[in-house]
């Protein structure tokens, strides 16, 4: 479904990304992990063609991204992201946020987005806030309903960077359950995080970079039982 190889990107002199290869599969779950910097953000990003890059290919189900003939906003809008931050619009409501997308990227009707969107709202647990602004919500809700927006665009895949970094302790769970379920339904995704309670129940395989590279690309239990590198054995053990 995803394919990278040989992945390069530069700002200026800089290379933040360097000769990256990985593949996700259909259904297929990774976690990304590493230090801060090292081009977690980067790499999920150029997926849905959010970052440019100057070398090498990326293949997102049969589209080629490194072909400047690619039509990028239809790819994006079949690759769903989550942010750290939630990117909710402000001055809509959930309902709005939820609909917007659907009918201007889509052009679903009015009805036929809110049906969806409403289904979604209620999937995540939270359809009694509909007509709530975002800023009525706490993180983990307002982290949810990002999650419903996404999907109500019928992604192929999902991608997430460190959807659950911004929120109150109390509140990482109740949105891990969310992908851990969309995990378990067969969905495809690429997800940054430092839970690895998550990477241990749901990933198939988990990507370690450092410093652009993707150092370790392992089955989950090969990486959480026998990290081959030194760097991937010294991040473990910090966080773990
Ligand atoms: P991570 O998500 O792993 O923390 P990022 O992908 O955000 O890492 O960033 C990787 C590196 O690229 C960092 O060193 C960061 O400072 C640098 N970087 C990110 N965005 C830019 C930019 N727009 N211009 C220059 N350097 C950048
Ligand atoms: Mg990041």
């Amino acid at each position: 479904m995803i394919e990278f190889k040989d992945v390069s990107k530069f700002y200026g002199p800089f290379q933040v990304l360097k000769n990256c290869s990985l593949k996700v599969a259909k259904g297929e779950v990774v976690v990304v992990c590493g230090p801060s910097g090292s081009g977690k953000s980067t790499l999920i990003k150029c997926a849905n063609g959010l970052e440019p890059f100057q070398k090498g290919e990326l293949i997102v189900d049969g589209v080629p991204l490194h072909d400047p003939k690619t039509d990028m906003p239809k790819l994006r809008a079949r690759v769903g992201m989550v942010f750290q931050n939630f990117e909710l619009f402000p001055h809509l409501k959930i309902a709005e946020n939820l609909c917007l997308a659907q009918q201007k990227v889509l052009g679903r009707g009015k009805d036929e987005a809110m049906v969806k969107g409403m289904a979604l709202l209620d999937r995540v647990g939270l359809k009694e806030h509909s007509h709530k602004f975002p800023g009525q919500l706490s993180g983990g809700q307002q982290q949810r309903v990002a999650i419903a927006r996404a999907l109500a665009m019928d992604p192929i895949a999902m991608l997430f960077d460190e959807p659950t970094s911004a929120l109150d302790p109390e509140m990482v769970n109740e949105v891990l359950d969310v992908m851990v379920e969309l995990a378990r339904e067969g969905m495809t995704m690429m997800v940054v995080t430092h839970e690895m309670g998550f990477a241990r129940k749901v990933a198939h395989r988990v990507v370690f970079m450092d410093k652009g590279e993707v150092v370790e690309n392992a089955a989950k239990d090969d990486f959480f039982n026998a990290p081959r590198s030194d760097r991937a054995q010294l991040f473990l053990s910090k966080i773990l």
